[in-house]
């Protein structure tokens, strides 16, 4: 490839609409171009990348079992309807109609697609279990496009679906892509961590996410600092390892629809009620149940720093189904657990009557919540002690460390949740009817890349692992002027990619200046020097992208030296 004729439009200012360090440097470095809000157009060296990542986990889902097909992204309203899904997703479900008035949306999400398709083809257990996945594009219509590809309203996604005959089998599964997942990062040379969702280990979790460690991270991570434990856990997770024993009482509250209102003073006008009235809530996973907790305070749950102990309210709630009915929304709906229900006031719990407790969904609220009333006075104050870095981890003892974490992949146990709303049933060996157990794992392939600038950078570009580098190896001959540099540059750009390399020559004529700066805004892991030295000496400066040193070589050594 040669630079001359690449289409890579670099920026030399930072784009003032980029706030975090990927956005900025993929405009500038030329990968990306925003079309629309959260809508982006993938340039040729993104594209390299991009193919990079997905070869990477095609590789690992294969390894697995997995097998690759193409759903559609247009999808009907009739399965979204069937699992209720339609009107409890939200306003992030991009929804359309066709020309007979017909509704569809655009997938942000394929359980619907998958399931109907596997209820209509797979009849006896003999098919079981399978693994099935695409990597597709996704659209959410975000609330907040915001951060470049970390979270777009466009993006692409690999998801993998599993479909097993029971539960034993779905544990297969999902120890498969735990493996997968961890192999696919490790892959593309990312530091990373895989956090509980759930309380316990790996066997009894249901979900676990894959967080790419960043100071630019939205969620922070309490991790053991021991790869050999490697116990790591979500914040808010991890604060539900200490909630004390719950003895709540059942409450008196009601439950009521509120459509449209998402900020408190929306929730507040809507309900009639003061704001001060609305207390924050947050959903926990306790030992045996869940647990909705109504917590005092201006608490930042993303920031580091987290107060050491919050008052709260707590209400118990001992099964998903439960909480389901008692937030109004479905549990998937909410996440899994240690949701932040993001209404918040700040105010003296102990002196509201008829409060507002909220839920993540748009529209249901619990209104008449009587704190003296409807919560156990034992454990109306409780302390819900929050992780505090240096704490001892709960697996080895180890002295935890916090870092922030993007997530760039999740792993799911959806069980029969889909399979029985939506009728996806096989014949066992005894001819019984029985739902298939599913679980489906995502992982964010543009966010995977974003994640990968901001892990891996300076203050001169991007630092890409040479696993997801869009190219190996740039050779800039350092004066195009000269005849005898420019033939030199060609012959080692050809002997590399004879060797197989992956190499792009810079044979714009540019100052040296230009040219160098580039090599390392776009981060190329090796720069090739011809200059001077290499007319007069016969040598070639190899500098290191991510190290910055510099070795020299002999025409004859590059080849093996650079593999
Ligand atoms: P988030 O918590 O960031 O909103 P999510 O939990 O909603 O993500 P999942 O439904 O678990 O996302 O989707 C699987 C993966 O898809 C995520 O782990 C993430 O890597 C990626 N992803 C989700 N939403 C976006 C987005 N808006 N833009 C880019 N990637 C995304
Ligand atoms: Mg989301
Ligand atoms: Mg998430
Ligand atoms: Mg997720």
């Amino acid at each position: 490839m040669r630079l001359s004729q690449y289409f890579m439009p670099t920026l030399r200012e930072n784009p003032a609409e980029a706030e975090v360090i990927s956005h900025k440097l993929l405009l500038r470095a030329g990968f990306i171009r925003k079309s629309a809000s959260g809508v982006y157009t993938y340039l040729p060296l993104a594209q390299r990348v991009l193919k990079k990542i997905m070869q990477i986990i095609r590789e690992e889902m294969d390894r697995q079992g997995g097998q690759e097909l193409m759903l559609p992204i247009l999808q009907p309203a009739e399965l979204w309807l069937e699992t209720g899904r339609w009107h409890v997703y939200g306003p992030e479900l991009f929804k359309l109609k066709d020309r007979h008035n017909r509704d569809f949306c655009l997938g942000p999400t394929h359980e619907e697609i998958i399931t109907d398709l596997v209820r209509r083809e797979v009849r006896s257990y003999k098919e079981l279990p399978l693994l099935l996945y695409q990597i597709q594009n996704k659209y959410r219509d975000e609330k907040r496009p915001r951060f470049g590809l970390m979270r777009g309203r466009e993006f692409i996604m690999k998801d993998l679906y599993s479909f097993d005959r029971d539960e034993e089998g779905l544990e297969i599964s999902y120890r498969k892509m735990y493996e997968a997942y961890t192999n696919v990062f490790t892959r593309c040379g990312l530091k990373f961590r895989a956090v509980e969702a759930d309380a316990g280990a790996i066997g009894g979790s249901t979900t676990h996410e894959f967080m790419v460690l960043a100071n630019s991270g939205e969620a922070v991570v309490a991790y053991c600092p021991d790869d050999n434990c490697g116990y790591a856990a979500n914040l808010e997770k991890a604060e539900t390892k200490f909630i004390p024993e719950v003895i709540g009482t059942p409450a008196q509250i009601q439950k009521v629809a509120t459509p449209n209102v998402k900020t408190v003073d929306e929730v507040a006008a809507f309900l009639k009620v003061e704001k001060k009235q609305i207390l924050k809530s947050v959903l926990f996973k306790a030992d045996d149940g869940y647990v909705l907790a109504v917590v005092r305070g201006d608490r930042e749950v993303n920031e580091v720093k987290v107060k050491n102990q919050v008052d709260c309210l707590v209400l118990e709630l001992a099964s998903p189904q439960e909480v389901e009915e008692v937030l109004g929304a479905e549990y998937g709906s909410i996440g899994p657990v240690g949701v932040e229900i993001p209404v918040i006031a700040d105010l003296e719990v102990k002196h509201v009557l008829n409060a507002v407790a909220g839920a993540n969904e748009t529209g249901y609220h619990l209104i008449g919540v009587n704190p003296e009333r409807d919560f156990s006075p034992a454990v109306k104050y409780a302390d819900i002690r929050l992780v505090e870095e240096g704490e001892p981890c709960p697996k080895c003892g180890k002295a935890l460390v916090f870092a922030r974490g993007i997530e760039v992949g999740q792993i799911f146990k959806l069980k029969d949740k889909y399979s029985r709303k939506m009728g996806a049933f096989y014949l066992d060996e005894n001819g019984q009817q029985k739902p298939i157990i599913m679980g489906c794992y995502g992982i964010g392939v543009t966010r995977t890349m974003a994640a990968a600038v901001e892990q891996n950078h300076d203050e001169d570009g991007i630092i890409w692992p040479a696993a997801i580098a869009p190219f190996e190896i740039i050779v800039v001959p350092v004066s195009n002027k000269d005849e005898q540099q420019m033939k030199m540059a060609e012959e080692v750009y050809n002997l590399l990619l004879n060797a197989g390399f992956e190499v792009v020559i810079d044979d714009r004529d540019e100052r040296p200046g230009v040219k160098f700066k580039d090599a390392d805004l776009i981060g190329i892991p090796l720069r090739i020097t011809v200059g001077k030295r290499t007319v007069n000496e016969g040598v070639y400066e190899v500098k290191i992208r991510r190290t910055r040193e510099e070795k020299v070589f002999q025409k004859e050594e590059l080849v093996d030296g650079l593999r």
